[in-house]
Parts: structure tokens; C-alpha cells; sequence
């Protein structure tokens, strides 16, 4: 079993003296931002002009263009969408690094793929939450916190774990239970879950359940209902009890299809191409691609994106949520 820490395990104190940059302020940002602020700690923002400097400096933060941010922090913490992390840091983060400051990340792509490479004296070091950012900061402004990785790369002053663990702590993530890992493990798990799970298997699931209701001659709109809008309802129950809690919930006639057909629908095929999907994840292949992609201006990537958004199921969908008023679009 993974060691799990908690708010008795970790030490803000370790943050005390220093500076926090958090260099980005999008969906995790303004949540370290704001979660660091509230713990007591002294946080600056790094950005380039645009919606999130005016966003950040209205909520109340000194905000500063990256290079001075880095300039000014001994604590880094980069929240920059990951294809453009390398090239900021190399323009406007490296050169102001001084021995025994601290690089911290979210997500283990660019260190464990080498697209970073710290110079040996700072320490560098993991903090992930898992969870988008959104929910990052309204659990904690209601008393609460998301839980998160930890992982030290690099332990250049003999206290990067302490230093993550209060960083952690000052997230609010040790009021939920922080989990040590390594930069390698975080990557690998973190795209194989969004890719075959999370992200990837969840909308395809859907989609082909939607698609062969369709084509079987059924209305659009009971379709949806049945493979999209009743997910959150399954998953929520997931969430909170487990799949055998969620399926004391169901009626027998659904649990008994669940064991029958579920198998069928995930069966051989899709275990392999489970495996396949993380053998690309772990000899880097899907890293090389994606790198390749944003190098070239993602043609791929926008094309996709266009055709997803507008499938049948999406302007099916659209216009339902519209009449759901109990629905939150935010
Ligand atoms: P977002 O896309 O939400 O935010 C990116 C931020 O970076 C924006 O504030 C944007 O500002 C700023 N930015 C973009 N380009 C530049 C630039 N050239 N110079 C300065 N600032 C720039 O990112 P996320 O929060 O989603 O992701 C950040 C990191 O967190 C990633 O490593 C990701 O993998 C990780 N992560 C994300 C999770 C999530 O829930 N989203 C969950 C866990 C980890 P502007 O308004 O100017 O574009
Ligand atoms: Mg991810
Ligand atoms: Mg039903």
C-alpha cells in the first residue's frame, strides 16, 4: 500500500522566507494561487499580457511577465499548458534559477520525457492535484481538499520532500491524503488514465452507444439519456461508494446486464489495445507524437477537434441541457 500523508505529516513552515511563483493561471493556477495565499504564503503570479494577468492582478495578486517572476521566487511552480513549458522555460525560467531554489510541476511530462532538464543544483519536484483546478479551490474554500501527488526528482538541498509536503499542505491537498510517487510513475498513470479511462475510453463508450441506438432506428434524444446524461449519475455513485455501492443502487435487472454485457463491450480486444496504449505511453511514442504535433502547429489536433464538436451527439445534447435548467454550465 502507498504510505498516504497527512496535515500532521507535513510542515508549512518550510515555505516560510520564501517566494512562490506560480507561473500560469488557468485552471490549476488560480487555484495554487489563491489555496497558497489563504495558507499564508507569499505568492506572485508569472504571465505574459493577455485574460489571465487581468484576471489574476483582479483577484489581488502582484503579477509580474515570467522572467520576473522567476526572477523574484525561490519557489517555481510551472502551471503552463505542457507543450509550452519547455520553450518559457528556456526563454524566461533557466537563467534566473539560483542554487537551493525549488522547480515544482503538476504533471511529470516534460521532466520525465527530458524536455526539461534542470540544472543539478535546485531541487525539482512534483505537486499534483488530482482534480481540475475549479474543484481544487472550492474544496478548499469549503473546508476541505483535493488529494495529490508528491515526487521528488531532484533533491538538490536535502528538503525537496519537505518542501513538497508543504506545499502540499498549503494546497489543502494534506486535508485529503498526499501520496508519494515518482515523476515516471505520475506521467505513465496520469496519460494512460485519460487516454484508455478518464478521457479517451469514457467518450467513445459513448459515443458508440449513442451512434448504435441511432442507427438501430431510436430517437436521438432518448439515446442521449440513455448513454450520456445517466453517466453522471452512475459515476457519481462510483465516486462515492465504490462500484458495489453503485450497483446496491441499480435494480437487479441492471446489475445482472452489467456482469452479462459489460465484459462483452470491454472484452479481449480492448485489453489489448488497454496494454498497446500503454506500451506508446512508456517507450514515448505518444510523447514523440504530440511533440511532433504542437511542433508542427497542430494541423491534426484542430481538425479533430472541429469534427468532435460537431457530431450528432453534441447538438443533440446542446439543445437538451438547454431546457435542463437544473443543469450548471459553468
Ligand atoms: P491552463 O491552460 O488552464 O492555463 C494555462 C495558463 O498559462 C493560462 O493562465 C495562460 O494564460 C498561461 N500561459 C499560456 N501560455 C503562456 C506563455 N507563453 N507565457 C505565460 N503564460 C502563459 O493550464 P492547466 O492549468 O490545465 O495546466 C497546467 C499544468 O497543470 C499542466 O502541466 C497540466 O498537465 C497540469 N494539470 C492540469 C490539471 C487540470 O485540471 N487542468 C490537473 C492536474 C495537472 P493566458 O490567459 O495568457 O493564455
Ligand atoms: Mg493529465
Ligand atoms: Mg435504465
Amino acid at each position: 500500500m502507498a504510505k498516504i500523508y497527512y496535515k500532521q505529516d507535513a510542515d508549512l513552515t518550510h515555505l516560510q522566507g520564501k517566494t512562490v511563483a506560480i507561473i500560469g493561471y488557468g485552471s490549476q493556477g488560480h487555484a495554487h494561487a489563491q489555496n497558497l495565499r489563504d495558507s499564508g504564503v507569499k505568492v506572485i503570479i508569472g504571465l505574459r499580457p493577455g485574460k489571465s494577468w487581468d484576471q489574476a492582478e483582479q483577484d489581488g495578486f502582484d503579477v509580474f511577465t515570467v522572467d520576473e517572476a522567476a526572477k523574484r521566487a525561490q519557489v517555481i511552480q510551472i502551471l503552463l499548458p505542457d507543450e509550452l513549458q519547455k520553450q518559457v522555460y528556456e526563454e524566461q525560467i533557466k537563467d534566473h534559477l539560483n542554487e537551493g531554489d525549488a522547480l515544482f510541476f503538476a504533471h511529470g511530462f516534460n521532466i520525465h520525457f527530458e524536455q526539461i532538464i534542470p540544472p543539478s543544483n535546485v531541487d525539482v519536484v512534483l505537486a499534483a492535484p488530482k482534480g481540475p483546478g475549479h474543484l481544487v479551490r472550492r474544496v478548499f474554500v469549503e473546508g476541505f481538499g483535493v488529494p495529490a501527488l508528491i515526487a521528488v526528482q531532484q533533491d538538490a538541498t536535502g528538503k525537496a520532500k519537505d518542501l513538497a509536503l508543504a506545499y502540499a499542505q498549503g494546497i489543502g491537498a494534506t486535508r485529503a491524503g498526499v501520496l508519494e510517487t515518482t515523476f515516471k510513475e505520475e506521467t505513465e498513470t496520469d496519460l494512460f488514465g485519460e487516454q484508455a479511462v478518464l478521457c479517451g475510453g469514457v467518450s467513445e463508450l459513448v459515443k458508440n452507444g449513442f451512434q448504435t441506438l441511432l442507427e438501430a432506428g431510436y430517437q436521438p434524444e432518448i439515446a442521449y439519456f440513455e448513454c450520456m446524461h445517466e453517466l453522471k449519475l452512475i459515476v457519481d455513485l462510483m465516486y462515492e461508494k465504490g462500484l458495489t455501492g453503485m450497483r446496491d443502487s441499480i435494480s437487479n435487472t441492471a446489475e445482472y446486464g452489467d456482469y452479462v454485457s459489460g465484459p462483452r463491450v470491454i472484452g479481449d480486444a480492448s485489453r489489448q489495445a488497454m496494454k498497446d496504449v500503454l506500451t506508446d505511453i512508456q517507450n514515448g511514442t505518444f510523447a514523440k507524437k504530440f511533440i511532433a504535433e504542437n511542433e508542427q502547429g497542430r494541423p491534426w489536433f484542430a481538425e479533430k477537434r472541429k469534427q468532435e464538436q460537431s457530431q450528432e451527439l453534441e447538438q443533440v445534447g446542446a439543445k437538451l441541457r438547454e431546457m435542463m435548467v437544473w443543469v450548471e454550465s459553468k
